[in-house]
């Protein structure tokens, strides 16, 4: 008896990537195995196609969670392999049968075949009228409906038959660490962890900072951002949050700096510390949930003012979205009902009520540097603590 499930993987736009679709394959391939260690698995690459053989004893829950937070992948579906002949694919529709979508015998469905392999005996539309045969065998209520079926059986024809009933999206996109590694900077807000998603998306992998300024921003609020890092770490194949002891340097800002300059300043601070630890993490970028005018520092003058503070490049993958649209997304990945949790951060509680908005680059900075900073960030990087998530989203102790 076979124990094995096997699921059908489609790749996207690696499989576009020519020269080096061996690179982003092999990236995939290993992204998936990440969330399923533990379990007997193996994957195989054909043209377009990943096909993912697991042991039974793997809960469903477990592969779909793999497959469905996991960039790089178009869809996937679990499947039935059997020999090319016509009666191993009729029986295999007869499999299908037995099981949802189609075992309660109503409603409306197509079959849909398709060859990979030219040379098969059958062409497409005969293969459909196979597998029609069969579900009107099993289920004679069913009826035809080529445009809008609510069920479709599904026949590929390759080195073998498979066939399918059931398949789902996956998030398309680029396998995390094809392209370098940054820093994200994730607060206990909407638009840090959409961010963080957004770049992973694009094959970034990341690690975070998170500011914390003790005891102006509770335990509650860290427990708030370790839950986001638990929350984005299988999108970004796991991660590590940097904790970074904030008061002291937001204290002195805030007794040495024009009170309408403060959180510009405490932008600047972040930037620089940022850009210590992403030396220590050799990341390449720093990542931000900004978005143009969505509050005062996230004007074009205080971006420009911040960015003058990283010798990285700054990412800002939501800065010409709406908040809506965020917050869209935010829903879809699930950080959105943690992100709303009440505890402020410290921005919040440090922020003048009147900030400027539009920073003249050279005055702001020279300010900055009256402030002479830097003793106090060195302390800080110096007692930044770390947590390690795993890429199926386990916070490591
Ligand atoms: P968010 O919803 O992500 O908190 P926001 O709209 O509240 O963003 P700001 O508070 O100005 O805007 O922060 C802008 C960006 O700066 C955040 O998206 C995040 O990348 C970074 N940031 C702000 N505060 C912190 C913090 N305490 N720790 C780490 N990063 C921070
Ligand atoms: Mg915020």
């Amino acid at each position: 008896m076979n124990t094995n499930h096997l699921y059908l993987i489609k790749v996207g736009e690696i499989s576009l990537k020519g020269l080096n679709r061996d690179f982003f394959e092999k990236r995939l391939k290993n992204n998936i195995k990440a969330k399923i260690r533990g379990y007997h698995s193996h994957i195989i690459t054909q043209k377009g196609r990943l096909f993912l053989e697991i042991d039974a004893s793997c809960p469903q829950e477990v592969v779909e969670h793999a497959l469905s937070t996991t960039f790089g992948l178009v869809g996937y579906a679990k499947c039935l392999r059997v020999a090319k002949s016509e009666e191993a694919i009729r029986e295999a529709a007869r499999t299908l049968m037995g099981e949802e979508p189609f075992k309660g015998g109503v409603g409306s469905y197509k079959a849909e075949s398709r060859r990979a392999d030219k040379h098969f005996g059958f062409t497409s539309y005969q293969l459909d009228c196979i597998l029609a045969e069969e579900v009107h065998r099993i289920h004679p209520d069913l009826v035809v409906n080529v445009r809008e079926p609510e069920m479709t059986i599904y026949c590929e024809i390759r080195d073998r038959a498979y066939l399918y009933t059931s398949p789902r999206a996956g998030l398309g996109g680029l396998p995390v660490s094809t392209a370098g590694k940054g820093m994200l900077l994730l607060s206990g807000g909407i638009d840090s962890p959409v961010a963080g998603f957004q770049m992973a998306q694009r094959g970034l992998r990341m690690e975070c900072i998170y500011f914390h300024a003790y005891p102006y921003t509770s335990d509650e609020a860290l427990k708030k951002v370790i839950t986001l890092a638990r929350l984005i770490a299988p999108y970004l194949q796991g991660t590590r949050l940097h904790v970074v002891p904030f008061t002291d340097a937001q204290l002195h800002i805030k007794a040495k700096a024009k009170s309408d300059e403060t959180t510009l300043m405490f932008r600047a601070a972040m930037m620089e510390v940022a850009n210590m630890l992403a030396d220590k993490s050799e990341a390449l970028c720093l990542v931000t949930g900004e978005a143009l005018s969505q509050v005062a520092s996230q004007t074009v003058e205080g971006l420009s003012f911040s960015d003058s503070y990283s010798e990285r490049l700054v990412l800002r993958p939501l800065v010409g979205l709406d908040k809506a649209q965020i917050i869209e997304t935010a829903r879809a990945i699930g950080t959105y009902e943690t992100s709303i949790l009440p505890y402020e951060d410290c921005c919040t509680i440090f922020s003048p009520k009147h900030p400027v908005t539009r920073p003249d680059k050279e005055q702001t900075r020279a300010n900055y540097d009256a402030l002479i900073m830097e003793p106090f960030l060195l302390e800080a990087v110096a007692n930044t603590t770390t947590y390690d998530f795993s890429a199926s989203g386990q916070l490591i102790e």
